[in-house]
């Protein structure tokens, strides 16, 4: 009994402490993003979106890097739910959003019309400030507003609140372009669609990547991509990783692509490099 007492004790104080670390490094991330804004420690990687008709860059999405002091480059899956969480994801977004439009105002000022998605989280589009922010950042950068696309997900639009629709309008309004993320991942309910004038869908990768192996993905793929013709919008592929991806996608009319296969998130100068090449991927060649 003495025993089983003890080990209880040392069971409980193994969770408490346990328990306790993460709250520790909860907490200190949650300091640090504060920190990381103040000292310029994020960036952008930017990955590049190919057209399957030309095989051309035609934009790239924004995607936001940790450079921590000394964790070195941390992912933004282990520090935006945090961010999201205490609310830094408003101004860490803003600063996305600023420093996106800036970037490709410069390559359009280099002769490169490229276009830049960036992915908004909930809170942001809950917020009665963000068409403010987004003016902001297309005046301040001179960026067309046709060349800024912004990233929203299924599940963002279920909570469809007034200033929900209010921003959506707004935004579609200004010419800025609108993606559903991830899409066949969240509660599908499609009635959104037509109704809040959405432009793109991105099927996401967890039927991309396995569209050759996978009939089930094969069929849901297509018929995405039917259903997005038909509704007038474009289809994006997710996650393109080989040769026999991108063919079959191509096959399925599919009209630009993603993935590791055509580029990997990195430096801007990267896209800028690919977007010059004549025939960057060499598709359907
Ligand atoms: P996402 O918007 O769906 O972005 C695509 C993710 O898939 C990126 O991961 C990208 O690096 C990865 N990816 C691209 N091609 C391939 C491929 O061929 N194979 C595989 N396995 N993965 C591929 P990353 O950069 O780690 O970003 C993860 C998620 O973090 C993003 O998913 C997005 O939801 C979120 N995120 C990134 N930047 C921002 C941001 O600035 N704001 C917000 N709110 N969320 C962001
Ligand atoms: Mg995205
Ligand atoms: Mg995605
Ligand atoms: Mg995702």
């Amino acid at each position: 009994l003495h025993h089983a007492k003890a080990a209880g004790r040392d069971t409980h104080r193994f969770y408490a402490e346990a328990m306790n670390a993460e709250a520790v490094a909860h907490l200190s991330t949650r300091s640090g993003l504060r920190r990381a804004l103040e000292r310029g420690e994020f960036l952008i990687h930017y990955q590049p979106q190919v057209s399957l008709e030309t095989g051309a860059v035609t934009g790239a999405e924004a995607l936001v890097r940790w450079n921590h002091p000394d964790k070195g480059m941390v992912p933004p899956g282990d520090f935006i739910p945090i961010a999201e969480d205490s609310g830094l994801i408003v101004p860490i977004g803003a600063w996305v959003l600023t420093e996106a439009c800036r970037q490709a105002a410069q390559w359009h000022a280099q002769g490169l019309a490229l276009s830049v998605a960036v992915n908004l989280s909930a809170l942001q589009l809950q917020r009665s400030d963000l068409v403010r922010t987004v003016t902001g950042a297309l005046s301040d950068s001179g960026l067309d507003p046709l060349l800024l696309e912004l990233e929203l997900t299924e599940s963002m639009l279920i909570q469809n609140t007034d200033v929900v629709m209010d921003n959506l309008r707004r935004i579609k309004a200004m010419g800025v372009q609108v993606s559903i993320d991830d899409f066949g991942t969240g509660y599908s309910n499609l009635s959104y669609i037509g109704r809040l004038a959405v432009d793109k869908l991105k099927i996401d990768r967890g039927f991309v990547a396995d569209l050759t192996r996978n009939h089930d993905s094969a069929k849901i793929t297509a018929a995405v991509i039917q259903m997005a013709h038909s509704l007038n919008l474009t289809a994006v592929a997710e996650g393109v990783e080989d040769a026999e991806t991108l063919e079959a996608l191509r096959g399925l009319n599919c009209d630009f692509a993603q993935g590791y296969f055509l580029g990997r998130p990195g430096p801007a100068e990267a896209v800028e490099r690919a977007a010059r090449q004549v025939n960057p991927f060499k598709v359907g060649v």
